[in-house]
């Protein structure tokens, strides 16, 4: 039996937002559902790897939920939307959210008639996601299954969203061994629970590998400071709605003590657009020499700064599982992360908002040399090639590939430990 994955000169585009289901193709519809950036960024690399392969027909639905940088992130990878949902959000709450998200998209399910919808994550989009395709029976793919901080205050409301949605689906791909084990541990086995390795990867190597220009005219010399040697540059980003308040007052402190201490460190901070956020931040670091804060970079360009950065300080979890593959370490801006792996493998350091701890792991990664070694150690969270392993898994379950993929076997091994 040939169990390769074969690669597929079959391309298929789509661009028409008016797409209905059409039977007569054997190639079936699998909608991929996202609506914030990290979701763009983590589900491109699977329509890219479907459109190779050409068995599944992947309809990528954008929620709505953060209209900007949902495209703003597809566009680095030359995606846009098939198809838009058009939600109101006249409060800004939660539970309207959901409500819009799940009614809306029942209806495009219905015209549409997938054969399975993937949700990445753990957003208010993956949540209405798998609910609206658990209640018309449809199989609900949960790629990035199994991060768990079990803490339901933090993330929030993450932290439960991806338990829900693990409840839902049919296939649960994970990135990490320790993200099957969260899954074993709550009676979620089997089969259908598969180690693919995190497409964050996937789509940071490709990324790289694509040259880009800046929108904002002060980086190219701040990245050409940072590469011949005149400067260290510092790449941090801050976004969680936990840290606002006194805990981001606590990092940017973090950070003028930084700056304070290292006069040859200069810090890109591109400030996320939630206007709270904003404001706290831009307040927060006001006339602090060294600190240049941008607006939300194109992934492409993130990537490059972060290509050159020596260090990075954030609360993302995206950018905690992009770090290491440049062998840039990472402050993680919070108490707790579901992200470990990076962490146990000494890439990672875990500060919270405290700002003497914040200045104190930031001075000890910069004084280590970032020699050959750091650079070429293997990024915990996946090796590239999860997108394709996706594309496989997700075909097995449409019966279109009679192989299990070959991943299985790791989350069996994973199972054992
Ligand atoms: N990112 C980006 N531009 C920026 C800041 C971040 O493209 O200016 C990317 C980053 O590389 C990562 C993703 O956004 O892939 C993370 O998104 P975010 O921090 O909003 O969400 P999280 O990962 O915490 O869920």
């Amino acid at each position: 039996m040939d169990c390769t994955v074969r690669s597929s000169s079959g391309a298929i585009h789509r661009d028409d937002p008016g797409i209905t289901a059409d039977t007569s193709r054997t190639a079936p519809d699998v909608v991929l559902l996202g609506g914030t950036r990290p979701e763009a960024v983590k589900l491109a690399p699977i329509v890219r790897a479907m459109r190779d392969q050409g068995r599944i027909r992947p309809v990528l639905v954008a929620s709505g939920q953060h209209e900007t940088m949902f495209g703003q992130a597809l566009s680095s990878f030359g995606l846009s939307p098939d198809v838009r949902l058009d939600i109101e959000r006249p409060t800004g709450s939660l539970s309207e959210l959901l409500g819009e998200l799940v009614t809306t998209l029942d209806v495009h399910l219905e015209r549409l008639r997938p054969a399975a919808v993937v949700v990445q994550g753990d957003t208010t989009t993956a949540l209405a996601g798998a609910l609206a395709a658990f209640w018309r029976h449809i199989p609900v793919v949960h790629v990035e299954a199994g991060l768990r901080s079990h803490d339901p205050r933090a993330p929030f409301p993450e932290e439960a969203n991806r338990k829900l949605v693990a409840q839902l689906s049919t296939l649960h791909l994970a990135p990490t061994a320790r993200a099957v084990n969260n899954l074993l541990e709550e009676g979620i086995a089997g089969p259908e629970v598969l180690l693919i390795g995190n497409t964050v990867v996937d789509a940071v190597l490709s990324i790289a590998r694509t040259p880009t220009a800046y929108h904002d005219h002060r980086l190219p010399s701040l990245e050409n400071r940072a590469r011949t040697g005149k400067s260290r540059l510092l790449l941090a980003t801050m976004h969680r709605r936990e840290s606002l308040g006194a805990p981001l007052d606590g990092i940017l402190a973090g950070l003028r003590a930084i700056v304070e201490e290292h006069a040859d460190v200069e810090v890109v901070l591109p400030v996320h657009p939630n206007p709270q956020v904003r404001n706290q931040v831009v307040t927060g670091l006001l006339g602090v020499d060294r600190v240049h804060i941008t607006g939300p970079l194109h992934y492409a360009e993130f990537c490059r700064l972060l290509s050159c950065a020596r260090l990075v300080l954030t609360d993302s979890g995206g950018v905690q599982e992009e770090a290491p593959s440049f062998g840039v370490p990472c402050v993680v801006l919070r108490e707790i992360t579901e992200r470990m792996e990076a962490v146990e493998a000494g890439v990672s350091v875990l500060a919270g908002p405290d700002p003497v701890l914040i200045a104190r792991h930031a001075a000890q990664l910069l004084a280590e040399s970032r020699d050959e070694g750091s650079n070429t150690r293997p990024n915990p969270f996946g090796d590239g090639l999860a997108a394709v392993r996706a594309e496989q898994a997700i075909a097995h379950l449409l019966g279109l590939d009679t192989c299990a993929p070959a991943a299985a076997q790791q989350a069996i091994l994973a199972k054992g430990k």
